[in-house]
């Protein structure tokens, strides 16, 4: 017997919402910057995001195929002026199609500017065929230089096939590596201007991102994090830091130039550092960010407790029209911020690993 699928009832977006094609907010914010997670499953087991026993993973038929990933990024680019797309996850290298994937977002019109978040493990060997295929940027996440506290982080000792990632980057001609880091009190915290110094020398530019409230465990404590401003007092020890002066257009990381205590403030700018104060220094207001999770969802940020499929209805045979109604629609009612400093504040369920950083 052949059952009919009911009809879905029109999408109807908030009356008060003004008609315009993008995806626009209730607070005069529109988002320009998509997060794809490709995978929810990942070859660490960070602190900060993942339970050493890892979670419950989504099976392969769950997540969104290369196929599906790029008719919601057409959406995003054509209907709404989507300009950059980052794929992350979970851990996007473990995804097998990742360069199909890139490849076909990279011959969407008008081309989007296609950056990676990860891990760097498997990287040395696909580099460069991520590079041909269109990547333009690459982010590797990396807390540590010392094998044995790489290991105590992310529980696992893979510190080497994370290096050898890092250098096949630079092999491969992507434009920039950017380092992004997590300080953690009494772990790695007294390594920050050792991870800066390594950036340096080797011509990466690192960001230390805020411990944020999106730990599986549940164990995050606003009083024992490290602050933006511990982030700075570390660095001091050795660097003098003085806020780079390029616009940050609505980028998460301030941005500071770095040079040595001992040359003083007119001694040779040696790089640059960001710092990501999602928590003590909040940028929600310029928050140009829209997500997808690996099974379709839209979250309008980090911090939601809801979540909008677009998969489902997409596989039931939703048009173009449809799917980017509901996405608009999503993105309507993006709070205003994260209000990780409020009180009552309630941390998402799903953490970092399954909603995509
Ligand atoms: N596996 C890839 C990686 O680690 O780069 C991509 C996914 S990971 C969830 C993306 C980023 O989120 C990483 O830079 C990681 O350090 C960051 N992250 C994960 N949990 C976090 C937390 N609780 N607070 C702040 N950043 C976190
Ligand atoms: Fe995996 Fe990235 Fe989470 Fe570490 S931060 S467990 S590498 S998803």
């Amino acid at each position: 017997m052949v059952t009919a699928t009911a009809p879905r009832p029109p999408v109807v977006l908030p009356p008060e919402r003004p008609e315009a094609a993008g995806l626009l907010d209730r607070f005069a914010r529109q988002a320009t910057d998509l997060r794809i997670s490709l995978t929810d499953r990942c070859n660490l087991r960070c602190t900060y995001c993942m339970p050493a026993e890892g979670l419950p993973f989504l099976p392969p038929p769950a997540l969104m195929s290369r196929e599906e990933i790029t008719r919601l990024a057409r959406i995003a680019v054509t209907d709404f002026g989507v300009r950059q797309i980052r794929f992350t996850g979970g851990e996007p290298l473990l995804r097998k199609d990742l360069v199909e994937i890139i490849r076909d977002v990279a011959s969407l019109e008008p081309r989007p500017e296609i950056s990676l978040t990860t891990n760097a493990i498997g990287l040395s060997s696909r580099a460069t065929a991520l590079a041909e295929a269109g990547l333009d940027r690459i982010n590797v996440s990396l807390d540590s230089i010392e094998p044995e506290t790489f290991a105590k982080i992310t529980r696992r000792p893979f510190l080497a096939r994370v290096l050898a990632g890092i250098d096949a980057v630079g092999a491969a001609g992507l434009v920039s590596t950017k380092i992004n880091a997590v300080l953690m009190p009494g772990i790695n915290d007294d390594q920050a201007v050792e991870l800066l110094e390594w950036a340096l020398a080797g011509g990466h530019q690192l960001r230390f991102i805020e411990q944020m409230a999106l730990d599986a465990d549940h164990t995050w404590n606003r009083d024992e994090m490290i602050t933006a401003d511990g982030i700075r007092a570390r660095l001091a020890e050795r660097y003098l830091l003085s806020p780079d002066e390029a616009p940050r257009d609505g980028a998460p990381a301030e941005l500071y130039q770095v040079r040595e205590r001992s040359d003083g403030p007119d001694g040779p700018v040696l790089g640059l550092v960001g710092v990501i104060a999602s928590v003590s220094e909040p940028f929600c207001a310029d928050c140009r960010r829209t997500r997808l999770t690996a099974e379709g969802g839209v979250r309008s940020c980090l911090f939601s407790h809801t979540e909008t499929d677009l998969l489902g209805p997409l596989r039931e045979g939703a048009d173009d029209r449809e799917l980017a109604d509901l996405w608009r629609a999503a993105m309507w009612a993006k709070p205003a911020g994260h209000q990780m400093n409020e009180l009552g504040f309630a941390q998402p369920d799903r953490p970092m690993s399954a909603i995509g950083g």
